[in-house]
């Protein structure tokens, strides 16, 4: 491994370009930019690909959040197997309600979780 991430340090710019070029939203199909770089991983353990090809399951952060909301429970009235305090596995949709999901997350999940899959959020500024 050490000579993996000598290699990483030593090398940003080929790592970058290779990102840019190769690597692609595992939500959207879009590429990575400056502006918008495709860098948030939803796995913790991600095998290392081959230089030559994109790095897989990595997404805009925005598309990320989408996916995220298009996975969790965004039930008006869920029934959650947590100890009550309004989380866990959503017996009513079978999605995940994270600890914690406050009013105004879950009304912000809610607008995410209405773009279609694949789709991103639509700017605002
Ligand atoms: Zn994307
Ligand atoms: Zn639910």
């Amino acid at each position: 491994m050490w000579h993996i991430h000598h290699w990483r340090i030593q090398v940003p710019p080929l790592q970058e370009f290779r990102r840019r070029l190769l690597t692609r939203c595992a939500w959207c199909g879009e590429r990575s930019t400056k502006a918008d770089p495709v860098n948030v991983s939803h796995q913790y353990d991600r095998k290392r690909s081959h230089w030559w090809q994109g790095e897989p399951g990595l997404f805009h952060s925005d598309c990320s959040a989408i996916k995220a909301a298009h996975a969790a429970c965004i039930c008006d009235q869920p029934i959650l197997d947590g100890d009550g305090d309004g989380y866990g596995h959503c017996a009513h949709c079978g999605r995940y309600r994270a600890y914690g999901t406050t009013p105004e997350r879950l009304a912000r999940m809610r607008e995410l979780a209405a773009i279609p899959t694949g789709g991103r959020r639509p700017a605002t500024d």
